[in-house]
Formats: C-alpha cells, structure tokens, sequence
C-alpha cells in the first residue's frame, strides 16, 4: 500500500500545481492539476491516484504521491505527457 497524507486535497485547490506520482516500479510521472480539472470524476488527490495508470508497467500501483508548485514549467510538462500518450 501506499502512503497518501494529501489524498484528500481537492484539486481545485491547487489547480496551479502539479501531481507527481510514483509507481512501484519506480518511474514518476508529472500531472498538471489543471489539465485535470475538467472531469467531473476527477475532485480529490485520491481520484487521481485511484484511476492513473503507470506509462512504463500498466499498472495502477501508485505507491506516492508530491503535490508540487511547477508555475512556468507546466507547458513543458503538458509536451511530455502528450509524447507520453502517443506512445500508448
Ligand atoms: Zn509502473
């Protein structure tokens, strides 16, 4: 199991921040709050962890998750994830 002291958060809260979530299989990946904010079953932390799917292993094993303020980096982050998804 997995420690989440911050699942509860809502994302509305920190829309300006992003989710890294690390897998047990040890990749992390960055998720921008904001692209996350318009799916209505998407309100907390923990729906996000309890639906992300690990890009290397498939896997839904979530074993952390850093609630991090990227400010000015995000759109590079948003070109990785899009990369990441046509790789999928
Ligand atoms: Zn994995």
């Amino acid at each position: 199991m997995f420690s989440l002291d911050r699942g509860g958060t809502r994302l509305a809260t920190i829309a300006h921040h992003t989710l890294w979530l690390d897998c047990t299989c040890g990749r992390s990946a960055p998720l921008a709050v904001r692209d996350l904010l318009g799916r209505a079953e998407l309100v907390t932390v923990a729906d996000v962890v309890a639906r992300a799917r690990c890009a290397a292993c498939w896997a839904r094993r979530v074993k952390a998750v850093t609630i991090s303020f990227e400010g000015g980096s995000a759109e590079a982050m948003r070109g990785a994830l899009a990369t990441r998804a046509g790789e999928g």
